[in-house]
């Protein structure tokens, strides 16, 4: 049976990239978002690349609506969906105080719902195929909060803490599968544009220091060949490293309920 790997938030960015670098590995692609042309774009530049044998299906949903995540969900889970990669998001470089309201909303919903039910479903249906993988795309700000994008960063914290036990929890059940946190850095992507509502923003003026795509999508690799739950970049110095657990977990029996 043909084997696929989900990314969403594929017409942009590190999902883009990402489709493209398993394309190139002959990985079958389910690449979902909601611009019919960027998704098309990615289709035609993998068939052109020479990738021919990666069959490559196009979904658009908005996955701010919760009907169409059990949508998108129920018309590709009788697929061999080896590997299931969380990636769209975006952020909002704002205080709390003066942010908008429909943003937020909307932040919340991809961030964190989306996260969450895509995880749940897949984990439900797939834990114990053999070499599955979920990779969830956090930050380093899931990690750090960083001033002025204090409820994205709280959204990314979602996505870290709820990856790391999830994973804890499959790898005690003895499950199959694997489910990761991705966490990068700045990275040049529409990312900056989105977070502060502009068209133009420039990564040279506002970071100095950021990734690629390619450069990010390296660390993507790396994180899904490895046996580690958290792939995560230092935010000083840039480099890159795959770790251990790292948020607090409770490790005495004794005290947790008793059923
Ligand atoms: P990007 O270029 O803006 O890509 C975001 C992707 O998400 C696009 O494909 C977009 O597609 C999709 N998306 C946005 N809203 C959506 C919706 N309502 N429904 C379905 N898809 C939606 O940004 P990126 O930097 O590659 O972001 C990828 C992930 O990396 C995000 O989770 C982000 O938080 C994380 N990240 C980025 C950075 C960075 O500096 N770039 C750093 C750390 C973490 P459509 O617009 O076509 O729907």
């Amino acid at each position: 049976m043909k084997k696929y790997v989900v990314i969403t938030g594929a017409s942009s960015g590190i999902g883009y990239e990402a489709a493209k670098r398993f394309a190139q590995r002959g990985k079958n692609i389910i690449a979902v978002a909601r611009t019919k042309e960027k998704l098309e774009k990615l289709k035609t530049e993998i068939a052109g690349a020479g990738n021919a044998s990666a069959e490559i299906i196009i979904k658009m949903y908005d996955l701010t609506e919760k009907e169409n995540i059990y949508a998108l969900y129920n018309s590709v889970k009788e697929l061999d969906i080896e590997t299931w990669i969380n990636n769209a998001g975006f952020g909002d470089y704002c205080s709390v105080e003066n942010q908008n309201l429909a943003k937020l909303e909307d932040m919340l919903k991809l961030n964190v719902e989306a996260v969450a039910l895509f995880s749940a479903l897949y984990v439900r249906d797939f834990a114990n195929k053999e070499n599955t993988q979920l990779i969830n795309v956090s930050s380093v700000g899931g990690y750090t909060i960083v001033p002025s994008a204090v409820s994205y960063c709280a959204t990314k914290f979602f996505a870290a803490a709820f990856t790391e036990g999830l994973s804890r929890e499959l790898s005690a059940a003895g499950a199959k599968m694997q489910a990761k946190v991705f966490a990068p850095a700045a990275t040049k992507t529409n990312f900056g544009n989105i977070a502060n509502d502009i068209t133009n923003y420039d990564y040279n003026k506002a970071f100095g220091t950021y990734h690629s795509c390619a450069q990010a999508v390296d660390f993507l690799m790396q994180l899904y060949e490895s046996d580690k739950p958290l792939g995560i970049v230092n935010r000083e110095t840039f480099e890159f490293s795959l770790s251990d657990y790292r948020f607090p977990y409770v490790q005495k029996p004794q005290t947790l309920q008793k059923v």
